[in-house]
């Protein structure tokens, strides 16, 4: 028999919402299909904004003309983007890039899924404990994180985010080689502030570790006094990636457009001793497994920096802002304690009384047809919790707040 990777094998499958899409087809199937609400999707609901909508067409007409067709693009993507994130992104906050620094892509997902790749087969990962699962997963299918049982891979340092720790992760007591953090975060929907960045950039370099910075949501920032970048942090260039994404900034989970920072400062030694760049190993991994993100979607992402993109996605990031902000009051006017939800679509909702995060779940889904998603799903400390996001519509969100009031 053809052998295969033995990582994936320890894989478990993906059980968390291959579960809530279970348990709710099993409600509507038992409740004549009532209708449910969903307070768990992770997806954006709004469209995409007429700038970019208009700059999709005018892309799509190039396309379709000899003299401005594009072909195979440039490897990192096309200058006229990666231009518009430097000077909009970076240097209107005070960071200075180069150019070419940035590495255009089809998701955030894929490039820090795939970036695992670079480091040894044997670096030892930290993550935030409750985690985006791609982190853990991506690493675990590399074989990087040991044995899993008990909810936990035996060769990765967790992390506890949790209300006593206002979930801004300690300082590991064990050395890991790569640290995932992520801010504003997915799941707890709270931010890093600049302070706790600067620690775990000084520890970073303090103990020749890198750090996978995931900001996929910092357009939800609400305050521009916080970082949105860890390259606002001295010294951040010397050790850590950033990730970031058009997806939830401007809607294009469907489309796909998003970008990496990888500075050249960052280096890394082989077995050998021969001292690698990240930047040539990331540009190299690139460009032999990956051939970019479209023209077409290229150009919708540039005019999502045209004055008019800029207000038509502040006013849609506003509507998810504002319903977050409903769901704070009303579940605080509940007597429950949520956490998250002011720079971020996450509102991290403890359970009341104690409750184990999938019972609450079941108690929303039976008795008030609304969906959440348990916060276990998510890591061990994320018990006790559930998630809910505000990317449902203001009306939706209200009625299943109603129908949460009455529940409880
Ligand atoms: N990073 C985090 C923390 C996310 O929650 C998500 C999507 O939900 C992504 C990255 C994926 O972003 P993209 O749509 O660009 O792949």
């Amino acid at each position: 028999m053809p052998r295969i990777n033995n990582a994936y094998a320890s894989l478990s499958s993906s059980y968390l919402f291959s579960e809530i899409a279970r348990r709710v087809r099993a409600f509507q199937a038992g409740n004549h299909g009532k209708d449910v609400i969903s307070l768990g999707i992770g997806d954006v609901s709004q469209p995409l904004v007429p700038a970019v909508i208009e700059a999709l067409h005018r892309a799509a007409d190039e396309m379709a003309d000899a003299g401005t067709f594009r072909g195979y693009g440039p490897e990192q993507g096309y200058a006229f983007l990666r231009r518009a994130i430097l000077e909009h992104d970076f240097r209107r906050r005070g960071v200075d890039l180069d150019e070419d620094e940035i590495f255009i892509s089809d998701g955030a997902k894929s490039d820090v899924g795939n970036f695992q790749e670079l480091f040894a087969p044997d670096a030892v990962i930290a993550l935030t404990d409750p985690v985006y699962p791609v982190y853990v997963d991506s690493n675990a299918m590399s074989g990087r994180c040991g044995g899993y049982a008990g909810g936990k891979w035996s060769r990765v340092v967790y992390l506890p985010c949790t209300a006593e720790n206002n979930f801004e992760p300690d300082l590991p007591e064990t050395r890991p080689d790569v640290i995932y953090l992520c801010s504003p975060n997915n799941p707890t929907g709270t931010v890093l502030g600049r302070d706790a960045l600067r620690r775990w950039v000084d520890y970073a370099r303090e103990n020749d570790a890198f750090i996978m910075f995931d900001a996929a949501y910092e357009s939800f920032i609400a305050d521009p006094e916080q970082p949105r970048s860890i390259f606002e942090i001295e010294g951040a260039d010397e050790v850590a990636v950033e990730f970031r994404s058009f997806s939830k900034t401007a809607g294009f989970t469907g489309l796909r457009c998003a970008y990496t920072i990888v500075p050249k400062k960052l280096k890394a030694a082989a077995d050998d001793g021969t001292v690698l760049s990240l930047h040539g190993m990331w540009l190299r991994r690139q460009s032999t497994k990956y051939n970019g993100c479209s023209y077409v979607v290229q150009r919708a992402a540039e005019a999502v920096f045209s004055p008019s993109g800029q207000a038509q996605t502040a006013n849609v990031l506003n509507g998810y802002r504002s319903t977050a902000a409903m769901m704070l009051q009303r579940l605080g006017k509940m007597g429950l304690c949520a956490y998250g939800g002011i720079h971020s679509p996450y509102v991290w909702l403890q359970t009341p009384d104690g409750m184990p995060s999938w019972e609450f779940f079941d108690l929303l889904l039976n008795r008030a047809a609304v969906v959440c998603t348990p916060g276990a799903g998510f890591g061990a400390s994320g018990e006790h919790y559930v998630r809910m996001t505000a990317f449902n519509s203001p009306e939706n969100t209200s009625a299943a707040l109603d129908r949460l009031a009455s529940v409880l």
